[in-house]
């Protein structure tokens, strides 16, 4: 079995160009086009989030590849305002040699060294005995049925901005799943950062450590990484 941290890929944007889009739709609604210049109005943005008026957020949308655990991917797909496009469990048979003839898992960021190895008992025995059901005639959609929570799931999520704010503020709390927050809160910050007038107000765990944050891949496509 092969064990891995939580990652997102997120394709590189013009950050830019999705901010002045934003700004630009926003001015209709005041009749105060004159304003927009070649600098972007950050303030005008803010203001827009201060105010409540995210429905201009929903113009502009991002497109993510989440690989987390499928117990995860569940709390993620609970966001209805979202495109999603997930590995299959019905489809997907592990033992082929494209999977490396193996289960793969996402390492929890919570257990000491005696849990995890329960942990890790566990899943050889789940891992053991998939390959047995398939050997005995069982399908890829039969077999799932004793998939732990703990399963490697890849999954692309579209969101517009105001949807992905709505997301973030809740999955970055101090009451959101450590499993959740440790993809959430990387994403926010890389979010706060590049799209900075609409992700700054958005507060965060700052207690949960930064060893536990899951990677952030920026990428020119999905396809160029492993
Ligand atoms: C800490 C935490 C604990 C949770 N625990 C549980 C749990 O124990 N059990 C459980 O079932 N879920 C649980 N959830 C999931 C939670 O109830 C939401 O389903 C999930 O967070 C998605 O949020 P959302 O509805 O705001 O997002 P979206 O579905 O993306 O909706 C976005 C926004 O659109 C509006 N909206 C969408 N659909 C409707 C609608 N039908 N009617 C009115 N307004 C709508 C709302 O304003 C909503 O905030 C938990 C979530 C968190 C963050």
């Amino acid at each position: 079995m092969k064990i891995q941290k939580a990652q997102i890929l997120v394709p590189k944007t013009d950050a830019n160009m999705i901010l002045k889009n934003l700004e630009r739709y926003g001015r209709v609604c005041y009749k105060s086009e004159d304003k927009f210049g070649e600098n972007i109005s950050s303030g005008m943005l803010k203001t827009l989030v201060a105010k409540n008026h995210e429905s201009v957020l929903e113009h502009e949308k991002l497109t993510m590849l989440f690989i987390i655990d499928r117990g995860v991917s569940h709390e993620l797909v609970r966001h209805r305002i979202a495109s999603y496009s997930q590995e299959s469990t019905r489809y997907c048979n592990y033992s082929k040699d494209k999977f490396g003839n193996e289960l793969t898992f996402i390492e929890p960021v919570f257990f000491d060294e005696a849990a995890r190895k329960i942990w890790a008992d566990t899943l050889e025995d789940i891992e053991r005995n998939y390959f047995k059901l398939l050997e005995l005639g069982a399908t890829p959609q039969e077999a799932r049925s004793i998939l732990p929570n703990s399963l490697k799931t890849e999954i692309v999520v579209t969101m517009n901005f105001r949807s992905l704010r709505n997301f973030l503020k809740l999955r970055t709390s101090p009451s959101a799943h450590p499993q959740i927050k440790e993809v959430a809160i990387p994403l926010l910050l890389y979010l706060k950062e590049r799209f900075e007038p609409l992700f700054a107000d958005i507060d965060y765990d700052q207690s949960f450590g930064l060893e536990k944050y899951g990677e952030i891949i920026e990428t020119n496509s999905f396809f160029e990484v492993e």
